[in-house]
């Protein structure tokens, strides 16, 4: 293996020396930017959307705008990071399942590293945001640190000992499928009642159409503030609580003890000192910081506890590309060279 210098040592600028891309590979957009070793994005984001096609003609995209960018810029590409919203095999690129994007088994790094002649890493999405929060976020300096992003889906991992863990196939931290009620609700997964089934977001729009279904007369709110009932999103539960419906403040009221029960799990299990929560939902329901806070004192071992400090982390839309970028920057372009004969600068 040979290493590659870093060239910061040459550059004044670090962010001119910026020399890895990053790429958001999501279930219906496809972003990318050059990314700075301090987890800045340089240069415009170039973003697309895409309707899931199959794996070769992604690659064709993502090779097109990797294309686009490295045009804008007179230096050589010299690693490339994708976060793609799937499982994900990192020590060989793979996407081992990717229902989102109805793929299995795609060397998607290996087949990037052949066309753009580049090392590319390839890590979760929800692993790469944490990597980003982690390094360069709220969550910069502590080593034991669980994220938890809760969106249309949910998923997170965890920080111990200073290393972003891995587990036996790199799906260390699928927080959203652990389990919060035994044969419980369908899950997007092949199980039932995880974590996600409660919370995350397509969860509470389907949630929030059975209650309008199952209680027409008490579903005005719900239904206006959607259009109608097929429409019913989390949004629109969002907009019918402001307005102080009372079926919408219920399901609010569950999910928040249900995301609370469920991060009071993980707390018990990880133990981590700080605990941040993210993503479109958590945004979006300001109140379910408080009821976090509290299921953890109610439900949690007085060690994990006294331990877990809660937080909200805004995650940019950059989290995910600055993640992966920082995964290649840390694996093919290391800060500096570690053992090894004839690793050293000179
Ligand atoms: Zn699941």
């Amino acid at each position: 293996v040979t290493l590659v210098p870093d060239d910061r040592s040459n550059d004044p600028d670090p962010e001119t020396s910026s020399s890895v891309i990053g790429v958001d590979l999501g279930g219906t957009k496809l972003a990318a930017g050059w990314v700075a070793r301090t987890g800045r994005r340089v240069g415009p984001r170039r973003y697309r959307t895409h309707a899931n096609p199959p794996a070769a003609a992604m690659v064709d995209e993502i090779v097109q705008i990797v294309e686009e960018l490295r045009s804008e810029r007179p230096r050589s590409l010299r690693a490339l990071g994708v976060g793609v919203a799937a499982q994900v095999r990192e020590r060989d690129g793979s996407v081992s399942y990717a229902p989102n994007l109805g793929w299995t088994g795609v060397p998607l790094g290996r087949e990037l590293e052949a066309r753009l002649g580049t090392p590319v890493e390839v890590l979760n999405d929800a692993r790469a945001a944490t990597l980003a929060v982690w390094r360069h976020g709220p969550g910069r300096g502590e080593d034991e640190l669980l994220v938890v992003i809760v969106g249309t889906g949910v998923g997170g991992s965890l920080v111990s000992g200073g290393h972003l863990l891995g587990g036996a196939s790199d799906a260390f931290g699928e927080v959203g499928h652990s389990i919060l009620v035994s044969g419980g609700r369908k899950c997007h997964c092949p199980g039932r009642g995880c974590l996600e089934a409660y919370v995350g977001g397509w969860a509470i729009a389907e949630r929030a159409r059975e209650s309008a279904d199952a209680f027409p007369e008490r579903a005005a709110g719900l239904r206006a503030a959607a259009g109608r009932t097929g429409a019913l999103d989390a949004r629109a539960v969002r907009a019918a609580a402001d307005d102080g419906d009372p079926l919408a403040r219920e399901i609010v009221s569950e999910t928040a003890g249900s995301l609370g029960q469920g991060v009071a799990g993980l707390v018990n299990a990880l133990n981590p000192r700080q605990v941040l929560l993210g993503g479109g939902i958590i945004d979006a329901f300001p109140e379910f910081l408080p009821a976090v806070v509290e299921a953890i004192r109610a439900h949690c071992q007085p060690p994990a506890a006294l331990a877990a400090r809660v937080g909200t982390v805004a995650l940019d839309p950059d989290s995910v590309l600055v993640g992966a970028a920082t995964r290649a920057y840390d694996n093919g372009l290391p800060l500096r060279p570690t053992g090894g004969a004839g690793a050293g600068r000179g």
